[in-house]
């Protein structure tokens, strides 16, 4: 059985439909990555998941529950990582997450879910002595407490420096290796490139991608990029798509061979020097901009926010 599956669900806020009729499925085992731009309705899904807010139609079955149903069966079951929670913050990294692992029927040990949770070293601390990314940490081990199958990790890394975020990914591999499956949602192309099995694209209450990031990098066409820079006052060729973009030039082509042969060609006629070329795939960012980009044009006047 899958861990979720969501079919048709739409989500209206008064005239306004922020989620409209869609479909994705995440696996059990599964890291499943939720992308899209802010106003696309990645909140409003993981919130109708996690039996937060109540959809306006459509199907929702989690651990082959209903979450609009609020069972204590299915609550048992998963684990909530919000961009913010509270715990209280004059107890120890230890005492809140024995507190929180007391509410549950099969709790995970809660040594083992501190250092899950990289906060060994603080296991003594009071929450109110730790940093903001410390601090984030012990909201995961809340949620790891009752040993939860699924887990939703909302926007996991964002304030973290980069050393923290390389240790956050570690944790979700780890966790993901005792075969929890986890839904996340980020803003770093990166994170959801390193972390994720599959992804989805979210633009506009709709779906627009959903697939390994070699899938959707794969699926976009043209996917060879190249990119260059000119001195001052040189033009490039004409003739081969070539665009400005950030004080640089760059192309998309499906014939890379021929595209540089006549790209190098034209700079040694010309005598000039194509500084800092490069040539590669398109990065997942490349195809998220365009297919966020897209939907945006597709959307009726006002629609989007
Ligand atoms: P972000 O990346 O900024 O968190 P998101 O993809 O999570 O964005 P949502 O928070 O789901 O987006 O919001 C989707 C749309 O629904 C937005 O246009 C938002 O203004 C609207 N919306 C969300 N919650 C409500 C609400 N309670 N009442 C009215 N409109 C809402």
């Amino acid at each position: 059985m899958s861990a979720v599956e969501i079919r048709g669900l739409r989500k209206s806020y008064g005239s306004f439909e922020a989620v409209r009729g869609i479909d994705l499925t995440v696996e059990t085992g599964e890291v499943f990555a939720l992308l899209g731009p802010n106003g696309a309705g990645k909140t409003t899904t993981v919130e109708i998941l996690e039996g937060h807010r109540q959809r306006s139609a459509g199907d929702v079955s989690v651990l082959g529950h209903d979450p609009g149903r609020h069972e204590r069966a299915l609550k048992e079951r998963m684990g909530i990582v919000l961009q913010q929670t509270g715990v209280d913050e004059y107890l120890t990294v230890r005492e809140v997450v024995q507190m929180v692992a007391g509410y549950y029927p099969a709790p995970r040990d809660v040594d083992e879910v501190i250092g899950l949770a990289g906060l060994g070293e603080q296991r003594d601390q009071r929450v109110n002595k730790l940093s903001g990314g410390q601090k984030r940490r012990v909201d995961l081990a809340v949620a790891l407490a009752g040993d939860p199958e699924l887990l939703f990790l909302d926007e996991p890394t964002t304030g973290f420096d980069p050393s923290a975020r390389r240790q956050a990914w570690e944790t979700v591999r780890g966790l993901a290796s005792l075969g929890k499956t986890i839904f996340l949602t980020t803003h770093f192309m990166d994170e959801a490139q390193a972390l994720a099995d599959r992804l989805a694209i979210m633009a506009d209450g709709r779906i627009v991608a959903t697939g390994t990031a070699n899938e959707l990098i794969g699926a976009s066409t043209p996917s060879t990029h190249v990119h260059f820079r000119l001195v001052d006052g040189v033009e490039p060729p004409a003739g081969l798509g070539v665009h400005a973009a950030a004080s640089a030039y760059e192309l998309e082509t499906t014939e890379p061979t021929r595209t540089l042969h006549e790209l190098t060609a034209w700079a040694l006629s010309a005598g000039v020097e194509l500084h800092d070329l490069e040539v590669g795939r398109r990065s997942l960012e490349d195809v998220y901009l365009q297919l966020t980009a897209d939907a945006e044009s597709d959307a009726p006047a006002g629609a989007a926010s």
